[in-house]
């Protein structure tokens, strides 16, 4: 297991809870213990958020519960924000805000409680390969710049959103090694504390997380303030490069992520005298920036030897770039898939083609239309956005959304002659969101078909890239 985020402990937890503790798992991250899951030189960066159906999930299905402080506060749902700050959307359900410092140091107490043997120190430069398949992986000991070489009967690679190993995968494989460059976002975010200059629940609301969609503040994405206490927020904001160039050259400005993110704090009516967090539990983790997926998941997540797991398979959703979700649900079905298939004695693709399956016929199956749906909205204007939001969300589409499905936009079927007169000048939205509906519906049913064994992939690939294919053009 390469890496210690939330995807590689958990799926070291679940591969040695479906094998009863029988197989010899080894977890290296890169950092030190005290710094153990640190994705970046500069912190844990990350908004924090996570549903409570996500924790739920993991406490039923491997028995490991988490608590404060590492779920540091706990808030009653989303807020999103029209750019014209007059439709608030809730996707209403608990959740916590973490403290994603505390929180790896918990999943490492875990990891070794079920038998995980974690090394630290050791940071993943390419993986060894025997007959084709994968067999273990090299390394550099950050300690005295020596080379380790451990050896494996299955690679897993966790190590987030920058994988090398994956890039260099050095086998024959369908998985995809390189992202398009427009399919990430550049997030920066503070963990802040503040004095209340004022109440507006529209800036800052203790029992729930905002969103504020505004693309000329955020061109491509979105900024956000989440409490984590009355007093403290981690607050940031993610932009796609290609769309802040754009705006940049449209508005003659020359704005950065790090601008952006220090107008939008300044923007904020209640937070004053705004300094950031002091404790120990934030030190190292109060000012960062890195970046994250919104493409669906890897269209493949296993080779001989190998799979890909979180970040490093690009799972978070595409819409909002939440990623803890689908990496433990991902975790699961991953260690699950492993101990059988060790277990049976066939490590190969097609052994482990089970998590593939699994994956994207349930949760995944909704990522590639909710990819579509982010080109499209990235491509809207303030305006239409904020029209969009107020006539054509309706509460089912809410719900939906919450439940991490794809909306029926049913506002929109229903539109009479009388109607579309009204929505004369916004037709152009209404039509993009149509098409986004029907999209989906063959999206989703080419994922039911996902295929069942390596054999089929290249068959369905293809449809898959038609499909994708005609929204790229129509969506650029
Ligand atoms: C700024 C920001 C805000 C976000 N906000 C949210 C949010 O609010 N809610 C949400 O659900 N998701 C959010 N996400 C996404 C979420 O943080 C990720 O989806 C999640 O951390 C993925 O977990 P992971 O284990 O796959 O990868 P990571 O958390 O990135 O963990 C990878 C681990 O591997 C280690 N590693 C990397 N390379 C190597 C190597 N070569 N050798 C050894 N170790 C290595 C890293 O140091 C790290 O410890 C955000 C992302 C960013 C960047």
């Amino acid at each position: 297991m390469v890496g210690g985020g939330p995807a590689g402990c958990h799926t070291a937890i679940a591969a040695a809870k479906y094998s009863n503790q029988n197989l010899n798992i080894l977890l290296m991250d890169r950092n030190s213990r005290s710094e153990f899951g640190k994705k970046t030189i500069t912190g844990w960066s990350c908004g924090d958020a996570v549903s409570k159906g996500s924790v739920d999930y993991i406490r039923e299905n491997l028995g490991v519960s988490y608590q404060y402080p590492e779920l540091e506060h706990y808030v009653k749902g989303v807020v999103a924000y029209s750019p014209d700050h007059q439709t608030p959307v809730l996707f209403e359900g608990d959740g916590y805000v973490l403290n994603r410092k505390l929180w790896p140091q918990k999943q490492l107490e875990a990891c070794e409680k079920f038998g995980v043997q974690v090394k630290f120190q050791l940071a993943a430069r390419n993986l060894v390969v025997e007959d084709g398949s994968v067999a273990g992986v090299e390394a550099i000991n950050q300690a005295d710049h020596s080379i380790v070489r451990e050896t494996a009967r299955v690679v897993i690679d966790a190590s987030g959103c920058a994988s090398v190993l994956r890039v260099t995968l050095p086998i024959r494989s369908h998985i995809q090694r390189e992202i398009d460059r427009d399919d990430l976002v550049a997030i920066r975010r503070y963990i802040l504390e503040f004095d209340h200059g004022g109440e507006d629940r529209t800036f800052f609301d203790p029992d729930v997380c905002i969103i504020h969609l505004d693309q000329y503040l955020a061109p491509g994405g979105y900024a956000w303030t989440f409490p984590k206490g009355k007093n403290k927020v981690n607050i940031g904001l993610g932009v796609q490069k290609k769309s802040l160039d754009r705006r940049n050259t449209r508005f003659g400005e020359d704005d950065s992520l790090k601008s952006l993110v220090d107008t939008y704090v300044r923007s904020n009516t209640v937070i004053e005298n705004a300094r950031l967090a002091k404790g120990t539990e934030d030190r190292g983790n109060e000012d960062n920036a890195w970046q994250c997926s919104v493409r669906r998941p890897n269209d493949c997540l296993v080779a001989n030897g190998y799979a890909i797991v979180g970040d490093a398979a690009w799972m978070p959703r595409p819409i909002d770039a939440g990623g803890i979700g689908p990496s433990l649900y991902a975790s699961v079905i991953l260690g699950r898939v492993v101990a059988e298939a060790v277990g049976a004695g066939d490590v190969s693709e097609r052994g482990l083609w089970r998590y593939n399956l699994d994956y994207m016929r349930g949760y995944g199956s909704q990522m590639a239309s909710f990819e579509v749906l982010r080109r499209f909205l990235q491509n809207l204007s303030n305006d239409e956005i904020s029209y969009g939001m107020r006539h054509f969300l309706s509460y089912e589409d809410v719900e939906k959304i919450t439940k991490r499905e794809h909306p029926q936009f049913s506002k929109i079927k229903l539109l009479n002659p009388f109607m579309l007169l009204r929505i004369a000048t916004h037709w152009g939205v209404a039509n993009g969101l149509r098409y986004t509906v029907k999209k989906h519906e063959a999206l989703q049913e080419l994922y039911n078909q996902y295929p069942e064994s390596p054999y089929e992939f290249l068959g369905w690939h293809k449809q898959l890239t038609r499909e994708l294919n005609e929204a790229y053009v129509r969506f650029p």
